[in-house]
């Protein structure tokens, strides 16, 4: 799997940062935020997938799933 910050799926979707952030924390694109401390109330940068912004993008399901965010 190969993963992507926002910035880099925003270049790849060809749309703004904050339309991916958005989604992310919507739920409608697939992601996970990445380092998040024990115990933090705040996670880490988001991560998503070329896969799942694929889906995205196309208005269709996301047939994997991602590891929980814990
Ligand atoms: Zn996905």
């Amino acid at each position: 799997m190969k993963w992507m910050t926002v910035t880099e799926a925003a270049e790849y979707a060809r749309r703004h940062p904050r339309t991916i952030g958005d989604a992310l924390r919507a739920g409608e694109l697939h992601g996970f935020q990445a380092a998040k401390k024990k115990g933090a109330r705040k996670g880490g940068n988001w991560l998503t997938s070329a896969a799942c912004v694929d889906a995205w993008i196309e208005g269709r399901d996301c047939e994997h799933q991602l590891p929980a965010a814990a």
